[in-house]
């Protein structure tokens, strides 16, 4: 930590206690936030901090984007989007995009006029990105995009979307490439915001593309047949993104269970007073210490240009796995309140079971890890 990121800390921990906080419930209804706080988030200087102030974002790292994404999961919000908006679609056209791509889109996802979404999974491919059928065929000056995705996190709020699609399906991983979608273009058509088990206020939609067509521009990286590699590189910060995320709820989960067995009695003494208690929370804050300790490295390793891949995998396997194991134990010192969701405990351990699923699931982080064993 530094100086500029204890501020950043405390104006993030601000912002997420005035404007997110209070719209849990409403937001769990809605099934998406509202979005004037992408424009908020941007006025007050907290979208795309790892983004170079020419292009209008913060001018930080990575340590940046991490400090909002702890404060966003200690103030137990899941439904905000912006881990992928500022910490993997804005990298990815920084990382890739010609100048003129990133001077027409970086200022507007910085400033919350554009919500950014990336669009890999589809209803028969998640894992096996290979086998995804969405293509983009080059026609003149332009690629037709047709196909469709699920599972699009901010998908009904994007303004643009970073589409993975097959260029050349002959080709396997080398006929994938990313093209960048704009969503007032005709043909895109957005399906429904998805009923989840948790994280329910957060806009997680089905997207259709009916022969869009997009300037052969907005191909990233100017190449075709680089989707792959181009994925491959930048996966290791998002998972990374899910285990600051996830770290951050398990340190959550302990204080507010703390809180609560130090309050709460049965026959006639604290819960805090009984050895399972002890016990229990003495097994959790440890996993914590471990967890934080080895993510902490982690990122500083992401800072210095040298977290590999497979480390990468382990921190998003390893804590995800700490998470949904310490937010259940803590549930069970709730009793009964751990199951209601007007309790944070109830919704944090609803919210932690997708940890293990996204971002690649844990079994192809496991392995990712095997193969370089
Ligand atoms: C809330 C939410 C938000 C999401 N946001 C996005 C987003 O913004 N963008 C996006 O593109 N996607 C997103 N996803 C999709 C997510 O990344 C996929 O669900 C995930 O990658 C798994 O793909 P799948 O659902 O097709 O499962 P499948 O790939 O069908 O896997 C099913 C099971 O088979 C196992 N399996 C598959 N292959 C192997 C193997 N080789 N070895 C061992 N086991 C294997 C898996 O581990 C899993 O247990 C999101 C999903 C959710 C639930």
């Amino acid at each position: 930590m530094t100086e500029d990121l204890d501020q950043l800390r405390e104006l993030a921990r601000t912002f997420v206690a005035k404007e997110m906080t209070p719209n849990q419930e409403r937001w769990a209804e809605q099934k998406q936030v509202d979005r004037a706080l992408w424009t908020k988030a941007g006025e007050v200087g907290l979208l795309c901090l790892s983004i170079p102030e020419e292009y209008g974002g913060g001018g930080g790292t990575f340590a940046h984007e991490a400090v909002v994404i702890e404060e966003q999961a200690r103030g137990g919000d899941s439904s905000w989007g912006n881990s992928v908006h500022s910490g993997i679609v804005a990298p990815y056209l920084l990382a890739y995009g010609t100048e003129e791509q990133k001077l027409r889109w970086l200022p507007k996802l910085a400033g919350g006029e554009f919500v950014g979404a990336i669009a890999m999974s589809e209803p028969g491919a998640g894992s096996d990105l290979q086998g995804i059928r969405t293509k983009a065929v080059r026609d003149g000056d332009e690629y037709v995009v047709s196909g469709s995705k699920t599972f699009i996190t901010n998908g009904s709020q994007a303004d643009l979307v970073v589409v993975v699609a097959k260029t050349d399906p002959e080709r396997g991983a080398a006929g994938i490439s990313l093209v960048v979608v704009e969503t007032s273009t005709p043909g895109f058509r957005r399906g429904r915001v998805l009923d989840k088990v948790g994280m329910k206020g957060q806009d997680t939609a089905e997207l259709f593309f009916d022969d869009v067509r997009v300037p052969a521009g907005n191909l990233l990286g100017g190449v075709e047949g680089q989707g792959f590699v181009q994925l491959m590189n930048q996966l290791p910060q998002e998972r990374l993104i899910i285990a600051v995320a996830s770290i951050a709820g398990i340190e959550a989960a302990v204080d507010m269970t703390l809180e609560y067995v130090k309050d709460r009695t049965a026959f006639g003494r604290e819960l805090i007073k009984f050895q399972n208690t002890r016990f229990t929370l003495a097994e959790c804050a440890t996993e914590a210490a471990v967890t934080r300790s080895f993510v902490d490295d982690c990122v500083n390793r992401h800072l210095a240009g040298e977290l590999d891949i497979p480390t990468a995998a382990m921190a998003k396997w390893w804590s995800t796995e700490r998470l949904c194991r310490v937010v259940d134990e803590c549930v069970q010192l709730f009793g009964g309140y751990g199951y209601m969701t007007e309790y944070p405990i109830a919704r944090a351990w609803a919210d932690a079971r997708v940890q293990k699923i996204y971002g690649g699931t844990n079994e192809i982080m496991k392995e990712i890890i095997a193969r370089s064993l």
